[in-house]
Order: C-alpha cells, then sequence, then structure tokens
C-alpha cells in the first residue's frame, strides 16, 4: 500500500519492536535509547489474546494495544494458541485492517427509502431492540414459529447463538451448510455418523486431499502448517483437483481429472486396493457393518439384477464379503477409470500403493472441492472415505479422525428443552436427508409454500452475493409481504446489508466473546475471543456497561445483544424465555456476558479451574490471559474404548448373535436407561434406541464392550440401511456408474456437468466456480485493504488450448453464459486448468448501488441493476475501485481499478437431492465479446431459475420416511428437536405430490432408531 519511500520512511520513525527484558525498566531503556536514536519512536504494548475470525479455524491472535493511546495498534499469531502455534494465513494479522476500517459501519443505521435505495438514518440501539423484539414477541404468541429466522455463515462461535433460538422455541436456524459443505457431510456421515473429518496430518505417511488447504481449503493455517511438517518429514502428497491449485503445485501427485468423475478413479484405487488383498483385514472385520450388508438377501439380489453381482453368494461370513466386494468392484479397474476420469491408470496405482504404505497413517480429506461441485458429490466423499476404511486409517495416529473427537463445547449454566416445532422452510420435506437446512432455496421454498418471514436477520451472511441465484434473493426482499423486517448484523457492508431494513454494527475478532473449539489436529482445545479494549480497561480498573463502553462508536457484540432482545421479548418472564438468560450468580437478574462465561469456565471444562489455581487465577482470568485451554491430548482411537464400568453394570448387553442377527435388526450392543453423561456437548448422531426404548451406550466387538460409531450399526456403514430405508437403495454402498447404461439408470449421482453430455464443438465448457483465493474470504475479508491490494480480480482461467480454439488471450473479454444469464469477464490463459474445462474464483465481484454505502470501497465496484421487464434484470458496472478520501490515507492510494465480476449471480440454484447440497459447477457457453468492453455486465432471468429450481425437486424422493418421520432421527441437526417434531403431520403436503416412501424403498425399515 505504502510507497517506497513511506515504508522506508516509517521504518526509520517507529523502530523495530525492542523490549527490554525488565518491563520495570522500560523507562530508562527508552530514555537512554531515545538520546542514541533521537528519531526512533517507541511503543509501549498491553498484550490481549484473542482469536481470529475471518475463517472458522480459529487461531489465536495477540493484539498489541498502544499503552499511550489505548489503540489497537496490530494484531499478530498468539504462541500459546494449541491449534495455530503462533502461526496465521495472511488474513489473521490483516484483522487490524478491518478494525480501522474508514468503510465500516459504527452506528446503528435504519432504512428510510425502499430498500436498496440507499437512503439511512442513525437510530438508537433501544429502538432497534423494541421494534424487533416487538415483532418476535407478536409472532410467537400468534405460534408463528416459522417467521422468524437467524441466518448465519460460519458462526465463529459454539452453541451461543443456538442456545439463544432454542430459548425462543423456535426451528429458524438457517446456515450456510449446503452452499459449502452438504457433499463433504453427507458422504462421511453414511460411513461414520460424524460428519467432518479432521485429517491427522503431522503424523501421517501419505496424504491424499481434494481440498486446498495448502491456500484456500479449510482449516487453512492449522491444517496447512501439519501437512507442511509431515512433508518435510518425508509425507508424500497427493492431490485431485481438475484445477491447479497452489496446494496441488507442491504436492507429490497432482491428478487432475474429468470433474465430477472423481467417484470412478477412487473406486478404482479401492478395487486395486480389495482385489490385491491388501486391505486390513481384522479393521474390516472388526469394524464394518458387513454382517448386515451379507444378510440383506434380498439387497444382494437387487445387485445382482444389476449386474453388480454374478450371483448370491450363499455364504454371509466374513470371507463371503470379501468374495462380494471383490466382484462388486471388478470392473472398476484403473484402465476403466481412466477413460472415465481422464487421470492415467499407471497413476491410479501408484496412488493405491502409497496408500497400502502408509497403511493405518493414510489422511484424506474432502470438505469442498468436487464434493459440492456435482449431483451425487456426496458419493465422490464416501468413495474417498472408502479408502481409509480399507486401511483401517480412521482415528488411528496419523489417519482421518472424526471431527467429534478433536472438538470440545462445554455446557451451559442452564439448557431449553428441545424444540416442539419443525420448520419446512428450512428443512422440506422433499430433502429428509440434507446436511443441513436448505438455505440458498429460501426464495423459492417461501415462494412455493406461500410463506412469508416477519424477522429475518443475516450475521456472517450475503446471499444476494454469496449464494447462487441473488437476484432472487433481491426480488425476495424488495417484496415487504414476503420479508416484515430484514435485519442485518454485521461490521461492514455488503450486497446483502443493501436490502435490510436495520443494519447493526458488530464487532470484529477483537470486539466480541466467542467460545470456539475446531478439529486441527489430535487434540480438544477452546479458544476464547474476547474484546481486548474492555478487558485492558477493565484490567485498568474502568467501569464497563457493555462492550460497547470498549468498543468503536456503538459497535457492540452479539453475545450481549442477543440477552438484551431475550429480555425485551420476554420483559416480565411470562413467554418461559427470560429465565434463560438470568445470571446464576445472581437469581432473577439479568446475566452478564461474563458470567455467562465464568460459569463456562468455573464448571463445564474438565482441568481448566486446576489450571488456573495453579497461576492463582480465576477460571475466567486465566482465559483472559492466554485465550485458549487444551482439554485433552492424543484424542486417538475412540471407538475402541471400553464402554466405562460404572455403565456396563447397569447395561443390557446384546452380543450381535451368532449370524448377526441382533446387528440386521439395530438390537445388537450396550444398552442403559439413559444416555450417558458427557461433559463435552459436541453435537453428535444419534441417540441410537432398541425396540424397548432403551439407549445405546456401545457395541460388542471381539467379546468387549466398546464405544463404536454414532450410526445406526454402531459400526463404519459401508452398507447404508437409511439410504436403503429412506428411498434410495441404488446407493446404500459405495457405487458408481460403469456405462452409458447405467449411467441413466442412476442419474442421481452424475454430474450435470459430465464431460460426455458437453457440446466442446459449440464452445460448451464446464466451469469450475469453486475456488477460493488464500487470501479472502466472502464478505468477512471486507474493509481488509492489504488483502484487496494483493487480491481484487476473478479472471476466467483458460488452458491455451482453449484459448487458441477460441481465439482469446489473456485480458480479451468473453461473455459466459448459462441457462438463467450470463457475465462478461476477463480471459487468464494459463496451463493450470484442465483443457474443456475453465475456472473462477469465487471470491471477488464485489458491488455497491450506492458511493457511500453497499458494499465497502476497496474492493467493490460501483454498479447499476434494472429490470427490464419482469425478471429480468441487467447489472452495468460504473466504475471498479477507486481511490476515494477517507481517516486512512491509504485509501486515495487505490492503485487498482478491476473488482471482478459477480459470477455466482448467473447460477441457478441446484440443490442435491440426496445431501441437499448446491451442485456448483455449471454448463457454460463462452464467446469473445468482439466490440467494445463489457466488463462486469450481468443479464438475469430470475423466471428462468426459478424454473430451474423446479426441475431439480422434481428429483426429490421426500420424506415422510419410516415411522412417518421427516428424517431419520439419528442423522445430525444443529437445533434438533424432541422427537415428536419428527413426525410429518398428517394430511399435510410438501412442495411436490409424490409417491409415499414405502412404496418406493427396496426394505422397510425395521427399527425404531432409522
Ligand atoms: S487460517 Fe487465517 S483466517 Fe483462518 S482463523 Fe487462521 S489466521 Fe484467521
Amino acid at each position: 500500500m505504502a510507497t517506497r519511500e513511506e515504508q522506508l520512511k516509517s521504518i526509520e520513525g517507529y523502530g523495530h519492536l525492542q523490549t527490554h527484558p525488565d518491563p520495570a525498566k522500560w523507562d530508562d531503556w527508552k530514555e537512554l535509547d531515545a538520546k542514541a536514536w533521537p528519531r526512533k519512536k517507541y511503543h509501549r504494548y498491553e498484550l490481549i489474546p484473542t482469536v481470529c475470525f475471518n475463517c472458522e479455524a480459529a487461531c489465536g491472535l495477540l493484539a498489541y494495544i498502544d499503552k499511550d493511546t489505548g489503540e489497537i495498534r496490530k494484531l499478530e499469531g498468539h504462541p500459546l494458541h494449541p491449534g495455530s502455534r503462533g502461526r496465521n494465513c495472511a488474513k489473521g494479522p490483516a484483522t487490524i485492517n478491518q478494525v480501522t476500517n474508514p468503510e465500516r459501519i459504527l452506528y446503528p443505521l435504519k432504512r428510510v427509502g425502499e430498500r436498496g435505495d440507499g437512503k439511512w438514518e442513525r437510530t438508537t440501539w433501544d429502538e432497534a431492540l423494541n421494534d424487533i423484539a416487538a415483532r418476535i414477541r407478536k409472532s410467537l404468541l400468534a405460534g408463528k414459529q416459522d417467521e422468524v429466522v437467524y441466518h448465519v455463515g460460519r458462526p465463529g462461535e459454539d452453541e451461543y447463538t443456538e442456545r439463544v433460538l432454542k430459548c425462543w422455541g423456535i426451528d429458524g436456524l438457517s446456515s450456510h451448510t449446503n452452499v459449502c459443505s452438504a457433499g463433504g457431510r453427507a458422504g462421511y456421515a453414511f460411513w461414520m455418523g460424524y460428519d467432518r473429518p479432521s485429517p491427522d496430518y503431522a503424523n501421517s505417511r501419505f496424504i491424499l486431499m481434494m481440498s486446498a488447504h495448502l491456500e484456500s481449503g479449510h482449516y487453512f493455517n492449522p491444517n496447512a502448517q501439519r501437512i507442511i511438517e509431515a512433508q518435510q518429514k518425508g509425507t508424500k502428497i497427493a492431490v485431485i483437483d481438475t484445477r491447479l491449485s497452489n496446494t496441488a503445485s507442491k504436492a507429490d501427485y497432482w491428478l487432475s481429472p474429468w470433474p465430477g468423475t472423481e467417484t470412478s478413479l477412487l473406486l478404482a484405487i479401492a478395487n486395486e486396493i480389495i482385489q490385491t488383498d491388501r486391505y486390513n483385514r481384522e479393521f474390516l472385520h472388526d469394524w464394518v457393518n458387513w454382517k448386515e450388508f451379507m444378510q440383506d438377501r434380498e439387497y444382494l439380489a437387487s445387485l445382482q439384477d444389476r449386474g453388480f453381482l454374478a450371483k448370491v453368494p450363499k455364504g454371509q461370513g466374513f470371507d463371503n464379503f470379501i468374495s462380494t466386494l471383490k466382484q462388486i468392484y471388478k470392473e472398476y479397474t484403473p484402465e476403466w477409470a481412466e477413460e472415465e476420469s481422464g487421470v492415467s491408470a499407471e497413476m491410479i496405482r501408484q496412488i493405491a500403493d502409497e496408500i497400502v504404505r502408509a497403511g493405518t497413517a493414510f489422511a484424506s480429506n474432502v470438505w469442498r472441492n468436487a464434493a459440492a461441485g456435482h449431483l451425487g458429490g456426496w458419493m465422490i466423499t464416501r468413495s474417498l472415505h472408502f479408502l481409509n476404511v480399507l486401511m483401517g486409517a480412521i482415528g488411528e495416529p496419523g489417519s482421518t479422525l472424526p471431527n467429534s473427537w478433536v472438538k470440545f463445547v462445554p455446557a451451559r449454566h442452564s439448557a431449553p428443552a428441545p424444540l416442539r416445532v419443525w420448520n419446512e422452510n428450512h428443512w422440506p420435506r422433499e430433502y429428509p436427508l440434507s446436511f443441513f437446512e436448505m438455505s440458498f432455496c429460501l426464495p423459492h421454498i417461501l415462494k412455493k409454500r406461500n410463506k412469508r418471514l416477519e424477522v429475518y436477520f443475516t450475521r456472517v451472511m450475503n446471499p444476494v452475493w454469496t449464494f447462487p441465484d441473488g437476484f432472487n434473493w433481491i426480488e425476495m426482499f424488495k417484496e415487504p409481504d414476503r420479508v416484515g423486517c430484514h435485519v442485518t448484523l454485521s461490521p461492514v457492508w455488503s450486497e446483502t446489508s443493501q436490502f435490510s431494513d436495520y443494519v447493526l454494527p458488530m464487532g470484529l475478532a477483537p470486539e466480541r466473546h466467542d467460545l470456539h473449539s475446531y478439529e486441527t489436529q489430535a487434540s480438544q482445545w477452546i479458544g476464547f475471543r474476547q474484546p481486548v479494549l474492555r478487558v485492558s480497561k477493565e484490567r485498568h480498573g474502568e467501569k464497563i456497561r457493555d462492550t460497547r463502553d470498549a468498543n468503536p462508536g456503538e459497535v457492540w457484540e452479539e453475545n450481549e445483544f442477543w440477552i438484551e432482545l431475550s429480555w425485551r421479548i420476554d420483559p416480565d418472564g411470562s413467554m418461559g424465555i427470560r429465565k434463560y438468560f438470568e445470571s446464576p450468580y445472581r437469581p432473577g437478574e439479568k446475566i452478564t456476558v461474563l458470567e455467562y462465561y465464568q460459569w463456562i469456565f468455573e464448571n463445564a471444562v474438565p482441568g481448566l479451574p486446576e489450571a488456573a489455581a495453579a497461576e492463582g487465577l480465576t477460571p475466567l482470568a486465566y482465559m483472559q490471559k492466554y485465550g485458549a485451554f487444551e482439554v485433552t491430548k492424543d484424542v486417538y482411537g475412540l471407538n475402541r474404548k471400553p464402554v466405562d464400568i460404572d455403565i456396563l453394570q447397569k447395561a443390557t448387553i446384546v452380543p450381535e448373535g451368532e449370524h448377526g442377527e441382533n446387528v440386521a435388526t439395530h438390537e445388537a450392543g450396550v444398552w442403559v436407561d439413559q444416555a450417558p453423561h458427557t461433559a463435552n456437548h459436541v453435537p453428535v448422531a444419534g441417540p441410537f434406541k432398541n425396540s424397548s426404548g432403551k439407549v445405546r451406550a456401545g457395541i460388542v466387538v471381539n467379546d468387549r464392550a466398546v464405544k463404536g460409531f454414532p450410526t445406526p450399526s454402531g459400526k463404519l456403514e459401508f452398507f447404508s440401511t437409511t439410504l436403503r430405508d429412506w428411498g434410495w437403495p441404488e446407493y446404500a454402498i459405495p457405487i458408481y456408474p460403469r456405462n452409458e447404461v447405467e449411467r441413466k439408470r442412476m442419474p442421481h449421482i452424475v454430474s450435470q456437468v459430465h464431460f460426455k453430455t458437453i457440446d466442446f464443438a459449440h464452445n460448451e465448457y464446464i466451469l469450475l466456480p469453486t475456488f477460493r483465493l488464500p487470501m479472502l474470504i466472502h464478505t468477512r475479508t471486507n474493509g481488509a485493504k492489504w488483502l484487496h491490494e494483493i487480491a481484487h480480480a476473478n479472471p476466467i482461467w483458460v488452458h491455451p488450448v482453449d484459448a487458441e480454439r477460441l481465439q482469446v488471450k489473456t485480458g480479451d473479454e468473453v461473455k459466459i453464459s448459462t441457462e438463467i444469464g450470463s457475465i462478461v469477464d476477463k480471459v487468464w490463459v494459463t496451463e493450470g486448468i484442465r483443457p474443456g474445462v475453465i475456472a473462477c474464483s469465487h471470491h471477488l465481484g464485489r458491488w455497491r448501488l450506492h458511493e457511500a454505502t453497499g458494499s465497502d470501497r476497496w474492493s467493490s465496484s460501483l454498479v447499476t441493476i434494472r429490470q427490464v421487464t419482469k425478471g429480468k434484470w441487467q447489472m452495468k458496472q460504473i466504475h471498479g475501485p477507486a481511490p476515494f478520501k477517507s481517516a486512512d490515507k491509504d485509501s486515495e492510494r487505490i492503485w487498482w481499478s478491476d473488482g471482478g465480476v459477480h459470477q455466482n449471480a448467473i447460477f441457478p440454484v441446484q440443490p442435491d437431492p440426496i445431501s441437499g447440497m448446491n451442485c456448483w459447477h455449471q454448463r457454460v457457453h463462452i464467446e469473445k465479446v468482439r466490440t467494445g468492453t463489457h466488463y462486469g455486465e450481468i443479464e438475469i432471468d430470475t423466471k428462468k431459475a426459478y424454473e430451474v429450481f423446479e426441475r431439480w425437486l422434481q428429483l426429490t424422493r421426500p420424506a415422510p420416511g419410516p415411522g412417518g418421520l421427516y428424517r431419520p432421527i439419528w442423522m445430525l441437526r444443529v437445533l434438533k428437536p424432541h422427537p415428536d417434531a419428527y413426525v410429518v403431520p398428517e394430511g399435510s403436503s410438501g412442495m411436490i405430490d409424490s409417491t409415499p416412501i414405502e412404496k418406493r424403498t427396496a426394505k422397510r425399515a425395521t427399527s425404531p432408531s432409522s
């Protein structure tokens, strides 16, 4: 940002940040030093830890607070944080940009014109709280619980706001997972119940990644540093990614398949391992639900009918299972996969060899990437995890661990009862197995169900820009009858906040409280985000009323906001809400945010009170000082851990039965009257109940009562009885169509952009729109000037072969069209992408409708949007980022004028009928722009977008499922309701007419846990 001269000047002026070993002598030192170097200025800092909020990895940060001015001068890595260990990615230190961003919102604002007019007036927190509380109170008292919604992206905290919604008694949480990780989650959950992987990279012997961890994927920095450590010790890395990511460029193997064919190459690797008997026989025998599979003769017969089995084996033993596996997968040869995926058979064999060499220390991961791109993306995840299962590389050192093992969520001072409502706006019956809320379809669902919202909160959520089909969101916001009051809780402007009624300023990473725990390595830790200036002021004896007293302007923190709002919704406690927001220390009085955490640290984190006492601190003071605490280390093999003896003494133990008969009925297990107590409240799948209503506390493996996995069988599910029983029997095992005929028979797992359906001769291409840039993260990094100086444009990646065919070169404009619209972007010719495929980052193309409000000016373009005819929209850029005057002189030095193009606007929603994941990859047509410049122009047809939603809806197989339920009770849900709420009301209808599930499934549910 600064010129060379300015940089030199600043180095001269501020000097390096020396510290005297004895702080008491600091002033002497400063004086001496000032004599020696009269031009040098020194800063005395107070260091206070907090947690980064620029992605969910929750790395530790240390805020440097200038003792003279009381300002935060910089934020750097916190060496005592167990996950990040003092290291950050570029986004961590750039938090200081966000703090000092002259574009940030400092006061509560209220809309005065129409939504989107850009006219705002300053309001008070009181006015906003009273209005919002009155609306929510009215809806709740009228029994309209489904009219209040909190829509959050990555929440940056565990449990806090979910608890608020539970206290209000609403099923009103909506998230972003279905535009992000539903394809990853579903594939893992069908195997092991846990929906997230946590690879133990540092100890692995071979790493196979389908996410770009080293630059931009999931758990960026804490994972990246451990991957590099492993590589330095000799671990080899393979990356499957059609695009040459920075991660792929550092890998030992780069596999660039045709997008959406990844399952074929993964199953070919599996087949290599199976046919050569190089799997972990003991692990498969003990930990896979093969008995259930071999017992389902009807299912085996269906595999025979479909040509996957020559004949159903007579025996049902383990060797029969192995020979059945060999039959099922025998045609998935490396040569076949080469033809299907474009990855050479030789490479496939090499990867299989590497995996076998690594054995149980084989780590793999997919989170977004292909799993987020395609119809059936969840099957890609399932096939990848199959490789771990074959090697027994689950939960062992160097393998892939379930996330919940390495995440700790403590209990709270009071727990509201489970919800008694089911909200079909977020959990429509058409998607009973989705992970999770069908949030990106909300405008369509509200329209189709003729529903409205009274209060809609958006937080770390910018659907107009981040979601596909953003113009349908604009249309929704423009209908006041559809959305009564839209409240944006945000530190910065966004495309969505432009269409709000209130924009309420929320704190950044060093301006709020949150408690986090994430799966970064094989240990459990908690990180404490805190408003550092408040901590400093309170330490120095200042009386703080709430966090607003320490934050800039009237910036608040969400946690205090929710306490205050809840009291105003239920001022006299008659609605039963207020009691959950009362102090555990001062009965009947409003809880303070510090009391909330004080109770947790004193009562619910094992080992923390002792660690604090050892330093003569209270647990709260300890967390304020250190900002993180490691609860447990080396969390391996929890599935193998014996069930506690005191539980066993009261349990009914049912072994699998000689022929596994108790397994197939889900009666095998260690059964108790009540679920055992656990200090860790991390959400896990379950509960699993037997036919007598007892809860499973473990399973029996080799005559030992052990904890097992949270799946219906208690084991890893090669054969998913859930998929079988809920209408998708053909996909109950890892599978992929072997030929054209099977592609037609298995349309739900064939990518919508399968290369054999692309008309290359007429300039049709596959667009990969899902990759990240390492220094940006959607709306959160708005206002971080350093980051936007590094990256500000998102050109289309085109392979030289295609560039020649299209007669384009780097910098040329091209028009990219989908079935609902078009954008004009520039070309970047690169060999980093497979011929026939193009790619574009989804991080840029920010826009604002008004010069001073809307998305911020470091990165966004000023645009006009116009509705040409009903449903037909046009966007034109007036200008890109440009210098502007502000309190930060750097704003006058903006040298870039290209802010990129908003590509997501032209994507229709494409929900996977099983996982609910938006299938992001697009079939596009490209043409060169031959006259003039049209950069950034966008055309959209929202009516066509709605038609696409309707078309994809027809792919679903709706609930009610077994037991007349909306969803299998055992499957994860963040706000999990009471089992009664799972029952689909009789006579109610969904969005489409459907055949009852009983008429479609190959086999009925046999257990109440299904
Ligand atoms: S990886 Fe980067 S953005 Fe994410 S929490 Fe760590 S420092 Fe922040």
